[in-house]
C-alpha cells in the first residue's frame, strides 16, 4: 500500500495537521464504481477527507460517515471511514458528465450543487454524534472548512485534490487538514494564514512529487513542525453475507414474502464494492423466520 496519512503538530501544539497521499484509494474507487472524471474527483476528495478525519477518532471501533446531499446531477456522495485508515464510499450517480468549469477544472461544485454536508461519528455511545452544515460551494474542501468552523468551532484549512491522467485514471490524489487549537496565539494564526494564502493548489503540490511530509514542511516548516505518526490508508470494504442479510431484512417481511412466492433468487450488490450476493428462496425463508423472532 503506497497511500498513507501523516499526523503532525506545529507551533508548540497550537496547530495540529494531517496530510495524505491517496492516489491508489481514488483509483480503486474509480475502478470499482466506473466513475466519470468529475465523479472520480468528487468521490476521491471525499474519501481523502474521510481517511484523515477517520484517524482523528480515538476508539478502535469508531466509525465516521460523511454524507453529501445536493441538488446537482451527482445527487449524493457517501464515505465511511474507520479509525485505522480504512475507507470506502460511493456516488449516487457515478456516470455524471459535466463540461469543465471556467478555469478548465473538473466542475465538482456543479456536479454536487446546493445541499448539505452531514458528519456522523459513531463512537460506541447510545446515539452517534451528528453534525450538519449547508454546502458552501460543493467543492468539498471548502464545505468541510465551513463545517469545522460552524459546527465544531475549529478554524481549519482543508485542501483536497484529485488529478487525472489523459486516459481518466487517477494520477494524483491527496490533501491536508490543518487546524488551530483554541489556545493558538494571534501571531501563530497570522503566520499560518499568510502561508496558506501563498501556496499552490494541493494538486499542483502533489504533481511536483511532493510527499505529505514535504507538503506539511512546506506549509508549517517555519512553525516548528513535528511529525508524530504515519498511518497506512486505503480503500477497504468489509461487507459479507451477514451484513447484506441485514439489508435484505430491512426490505420488510411483505416484500421478502413476495419474492419467495415468485420463486426468485435475489441478487444484492454491495454499494461500496459492487460485490454480488445471492439469496435463494430457501435462504429467504430462513431470513423471514429470523426476522419474526
Ligand atoms: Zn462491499
Amino acid at each position: 500500500m503506497t497511500d498513507y496519512i501523516i499526523r503532525a503538530s506545529a507551533a508548540n501544539s497550537q496547530i495540529r495537521a494531517f496530510a495524505a497521499t491517496t492516489r491508489d484509494m481514488a483509483e480503486e474507487s474509480r475502478k470499482l464504481h466506473q466513475t466519470s472524471p468529475v465523479a472520480t474527483a468528487a468521490l476521491g476528495r471525499l474519501l481523502t477527507a474521510g481517511a484523515m478525519m477517520g484517524i482523528m477518532m480515538k476508539g478502535e471501533d469508531d466509525l465516521l460517515t460523511l454524507q453529501i446531499k445536493g441538488d446537482g446531477p451527482i445527487q449524493g456522495l457517501t464515505v465511511t471511514a474507520d479509525s485505522k485508515g480504512r475507507v470506502k464510499g460511493y456516488a449516487n450517480h457515478p456516470e455524471v458528465m459535466l463540461p469543465a468549469s471556467e478555469k478548465g477544472k473538473l466542475d465538482v461544485g456543479g456536479a454536487v450543487g446546493n445541499g448539505i454536508l452531514r458528519v456522523i461519528m459513531d463512537m460506541g455511545m447510545k446515539e452517534p454524534y451528528i453534525g450538519q452544515t449547508k454546502l458552501v460551494s460543493g467543492e468539498i474542501a471548502e464545505d468541510l472548512t465551513y463545517y469545522y468552523a460552524a459546527s465544531e468551532q475549529v478554524p481549519s484549512a482543508v485542501a483536497l485534490g484529485v488529478l487525472m491522467n489523459g486516459d481518466n485514471t487517477v494520477r494524483r490524489a491527496g490533501g491536508f487538514i490543518i487546524q488551530l487549537m483554541p489556545f493558538a496565539e494571534e501571531e501563530t494564526i497570522e503566520k499560518l494564514e499568510a502561508k496558506i494564502s501563498e501556496i499552490d493548489s494541493i494538486t499542483a503540490l502533489l504533481d511536483k512529487d511532493m510527499t505529505p511530509e514535504m507538503i506539511l514542511e512546506h506549509i508549517l516548516g517555519e512553525l516548528d513542525l513535528e511529525i508524530t505518526d504515519k498511518i497506512p490508508t486505503g480503500y477497504h470494504c468489509n461487507c459479507n453475507k451477514d451484513r447484506v442479510e441485514k439489508a435484505v431484512i430491512s426490505i420488510g417481511r411483505k416484500d421478502i414474502q413476495e419474492m419467495i412466492d415468485d420463486n426468485e433468487t435475489i441478487e444484492v450488490n454491495c454499494q461500496f464494492c459492487d460485490k454480488h450476493y445471492n439469496f435463494t428462496v430457501e435462504e429467504m425463508k430462513e431470513i423471514i423466520k429470523k426476522a419474526s423472532k
